[in-house]
């Protein structure tokens, strides 16, 4: 069979080849930072990655983990519920409640699995859940596992919500669930609107702060902080493999009976290993860290600051943002590849995309800023913007 299984793999792989849509991976020899070495000996500056707090390689985060090797070995062998819990794991959940201000927090090995195993245990087919367009595939894959109603609104389109709320009164639970910051945009979730219309209409609120912990809000503390809704949302999930050290594991914290429920019935919880001790320490360390001290958060908002005035300055095309995504529009799919491969030579690593990962037309180089890059990591990165800008004729 795998003979003709084979031809049928590699017409596909063909396809995506043609189509420009093959994934290369270029290949890191140095800790993740603001300057990368790749194997290739080329030193860039990474202006790709979700460091937003640039404690990928921190030192305080990487000396916790080793210490925790020591104390504590170094793989759980178990899931959480047989014998894979351990005090670091309990101290870590208690932590990211007490920085989301929720009740509890339950520990996945991924957000992708957080977003998985959150809705089939919760949901019924007598519920709905009304889900915004742009969310992350986790939260699509998660609705797809479960049988509640599905109901769809336009990104971040408060009519649309509204209409899509009253078409879903007929269901018994109703649940919204939106992405905290839209990866590709770096827009905010309109959530001080959507905590209204759930009231409105009767339903709960679900906010993924993948993108948006440790970068929206003043102290970090995501899009619950900015809109002053702490406490009030029913569901929270996020990552520890963004801003939060960059490691892995995810996270779902909320109402203390919500996560209770996942503890019994949460598929990706029961049958997947615990997270490694040593990332559990680091990501208490992490927490204690951002709660002593505002430094990080401040350096990175000034950071966003920085490169996107001077870059609207310089004339580029850039998307409103209230995270740490900038998206410098080109709008032509063959440009934004053509303008990440001159960037590179010049030494700044930023990743093109253009559809289907965004809409046809809007072609972007998506810049991530991060609290790790110094200012003269900035100049040079709008210097080399400029110059290539200048070159592919896309300023205005
Ligand atoms: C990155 C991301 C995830 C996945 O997080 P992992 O912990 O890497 O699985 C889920 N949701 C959103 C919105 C994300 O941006």
């Amino acid at each position: 069979m795998y003979d003709s299984y084979r031809d049928h793999l590699a017409i596909q792989l063909e396809e995506i080849r043609e189509a420009g849509l093959y994934k290369n991976e270029r290949v890191i020899v140095s800790p993740q930072g603001a300057e990368i070495t790749l194997n290739t000996g080329q030193k860039v500056l990474n202006f790709c990655a979700n460091n937003y707090l640039g404690l990928s390689a921190n030192k305080k985060l990487v000396e916790a983990a080793k210490e925790a090797l020591d104390t504590h070995g170094y793989g759980m062998s178990s899931v959480r519920f047989i014998c894979g819990t351990g005090d670091l794991h309990k101290n870590l959940e208690k932590k990211i409640a007490e920085f989301f201000g929720t009740e509890d927090t339950i520990l996945y090995a991924a957000c992708f699995d957080a977003n998985g195993g959150v809705f089939e245990p919760l949901l019924t087919s007598d519920d709905a859940i009304i889900s915004d367009s742009l969310n992350h595939a986790s939260i699509i894959d998660g609705v797809r596992l479960c049988k509640a109603n599905r109901y769809r609104y336009e990104n971040a389109d408060m009519e649309d919500l509204e209409a899509q709320l009253q078409q879903a009164q007929e269901n018994r639970f109703r649940l919204i669930v939106t992405d905290g910051v839209f990866s590709m945009d770096g827009n905010v979730a309109p959530l001080d609107k959507i905590f209204e219309l759930a009231n409105k209409y009767n339903a709960m609120v679900m906010v993924d702060e993948s993108h948006s912990a440790g970068v929206v809000g003043e102290t970090g503390r995501g899009v619950t902080e900015l809109y002053s809704l702490r406490g009030k949302i029913e569901i929270i999930t996020g990552t520890l493999g963004k801003s939060f050290g960059g490691a892995i594991g995810g996270f779902t914290t909320g109402k203390k009976e919500i996560i209770e429920m996942l503890r019994q019935r949460s598929r990706p919880y029961l049958f997947s290993n615990s997270i490694p001790p040593l990332v559990a320490a680091a990501g208490i360390k992490m927490l204690e860290m951002m709660t002593e001290t505002n430094e990080l958060q401040d350096k990175l908002h000034h950071n966003t600051k920085y490169f996107i005035d001077r870059m609207l300055k310089a004339g580029f095309d850039i998307k409103p943002t209230r995270s740490a995504i900038c998206a410098v529009m080109l709008y032509d799919a063959k440009l934004s590849q053509e303008m990440a491969a001159r960037l590179l030579k010049e030494g700044i690593y930023v990743t093109g995309f253009y559809y289907p990962v965004v809409p046809k037309g809007q072609a972007r180089i998506r810049v991530q800023l991060s609290a790790a890059h110094e200012t003269e990591h900035l100049d040079r990165a709008i210097a080399a913007f400029t110059k290539v800008g200048k070159e592919l004729d896309v300023l205005k």
